[in-house]
């Protein structure tokens, strides 16, 4: 019965949660999604350290929540969505050392170029992007109302949480902190005393590191407690989503949640936790030293961003997603698809085709729905879309639909397009082309004018197996996607 509403809830305006389920870390099952405040979503997702430009695995992670929110929001859900930046961290220290510059000018460039590839990847801008450095007062209250209540002690370098007096630690991950009493953490040699599961709030300031007054002198917050101070600033003690990458749960997320819920006294502190699963590049761990690490201006400069997003948007936001180049060169095609049979409804004016294209449009519709609420399965959802492509491609194929059942049919891959951002209403091919494609058809047009032909037709080779064909025309080159 609740699936037979769910298509109503974004036209009607509320936010439908009859229907809705997601798989919570927390209690490791799916459960329906019910919301604090009805119609209304807060969503934290934790942010990227701006050390460098950002990668590909922010780039998965930040598409797939982009989904999920846009799809809360097209069931008519009004999300709040916060996205942090950790702008101090040991990694922006180092690295600023490295170039001779402060951590504010290398936060600075960084952040710019963040949101300019969030824009190029079609992730809408959350509400909300708080920075540490401009949260200062509030991580120091929580640590102070963390000390107040006991749960918090000085040591000589810092200001560290007591894990043993939360009985609840490990709920999330699943890690006893008895498992790991020794030898787990870099700051286990700092400690004076306490457990060696004790994790840093503040950390005192080391010569010539950028520091913060505090009533425990100069310092600066430690790894976690920018979260549990941003968020409740945002979102209020309680919220409905966390999440972040797989890697995040512990020690992360675990540490976020004892500060929380010992500062605050709100449990559980958010309602579903959720993990998007890592990405890893052709089946290992994106690293500097294996050479296999791709920021996100180098995917940009290679492959249309909507083909990334078309990949991302193939796979179940928990899955493991494995990065090789041939998979977005396929994503390409598989876009350029879907892009056709728009230009296809965008021209058609044929023959009527009775009911066909109406019901079409309402089993994919039904059946999109249906595949999203169970904790937002694309891949079942695309297996639903799928065959509405095919639907609509034979009817194309038979000299139909007529004008108006077009119509309905653009309206729907509107309605989808307000999820996925990836689709093009009538826009050119020639304009989408990344800048790679672009300098390599101005290199061939070169070597043809040198009358280095057997260059040329290297690189209309090349140019077709990364999914571009040439077509030399009276008007100059022109190109379409394969
Ligand atoms: P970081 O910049 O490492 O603090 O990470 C920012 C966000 O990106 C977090 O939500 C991480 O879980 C996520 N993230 C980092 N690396 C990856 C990766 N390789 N694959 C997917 N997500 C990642
Ligand atoms: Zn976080």
């Amino acid at each position: 019965m609740a699936a037979i509403f769910s298509g109503f809830g974004g036209i009607l305006g509320f936010g439908d949660s009859m229907s809705l389920k997601v798989y919570n870390t927390l209690s490791r099952s799916v459960e329906g999604f019910v919301p604090l405040k009805k119609g209304e979503v807060g969503m934290y997702v934790c942010g990227p350290t701006v050390y460098g430009p950002g990668h590909i695995g922010h780039a998965r992670t930040y598409t797939a929540f982009d989904i999920i929110r846009r799809y809360l929001e097209y069931k008519g859900f009004k999300v709040k969505y916060v996205v942090n930046i950790t702008d101090v961290h040991d990694d922006l220290i180092r690295r600023a050392d490295e170039d001779g510059t402060t951590i504010f000018s290398l936060a600075e460039k960084n952040i710019s170029l963040f949101m300019k590839d969030l824009d190029a990847l079609g992730i809408k801008r959350p509400s909300v992007m708080p920075r540490v450095t401009g949260h200062m007062k509030e991580i120091l209250e929580v640590i102070e109302a963390l000390e107040k209540k006991g749960f918090a002690y000085e040591t000589e370098d810092g200001v560290y949480f007591s894990v043993s007096k939360f009985p609840e630690y490990g709920k999330l991950s699943g890690i006893k902190p008895k498992k790991r009493m020794t030898g787990t953490r870099v700051e286990t040699d700092k400690y004076e005393k306490g457990d060696a599961a004790d994790f840093a709030l503040w950390k005192k300031a080391r010569e010539g590191e950028p520091s913060w007054p505090s009533r425990w002198g100069d310092g600066r917050p430690g790894w976690h407690i920018e979260c549990s101070a941003m968020s409740t600033k945002y979102l209020g003690n309680k919220f409905d989503i966390h999440g972040g990458a797989v890697d995040l749960v512990f020690p992360h997320h675990e540490n976020e949640i004892a500060q929380s819920e010992c500062a605050f006294g709100e449990k559980p502190f958010v309602k579903y936790w959720l993990h998007a699963g890592f990405l890893n590049v052709a089946g290992e761990k994106m690293s500097k030293s294996l050479g296999n690490f791709i920021t996100i201006p180098q995917l940009l400069g290679k492959f249309d961003p909507k083909a990334f997003r078309f990949f991302i948007a193939g796979l179940h936001y928990r899955s493991r997603v494995d990065f090789r180049d041939e998979y977005i060169v396929n994503a390409a095609k598989g876009l350029a698809k879907w892009n056709a049979m728009i230009q296809g409804l965008l021209d058609a004016d044929g023959k009527d085709n009775g009911d066909e294209v109406k019901t079409a449009i309402s089993g994919a519709r039904h059946g999109f729905e249906k595949c999203m609420d169970e904790d937002f399965n694309l891949p079942n959802a695309w297996a639903e879309l799928n065959g509405f492509q095919s639907k609509i491609n034979s009817i194309l194929a038979a000299g139909g639909p007529s004008k108006a059942d077009a119509q309905e049919a653009i309206a729907f891959m509107k309605e989808l397009n307000s999820v996925f951002g990836f689709f093009e209403f009538g826009k050119k091919a020639e304009e989408k082309a990344p800048k790679e494609i672009r300098d390599l058809i101005a290199e061939r047009e070169k070597s043809r004018k040198e009358k280095d032909f057997a260059e040329a037709d290297r690189i209309r080779q090349e140019l077709r197996q990364k999914g571009f064909e040439l077509l030399d025309t009276p008007q100059g080159v022109k190109f379409k996607k394969t």
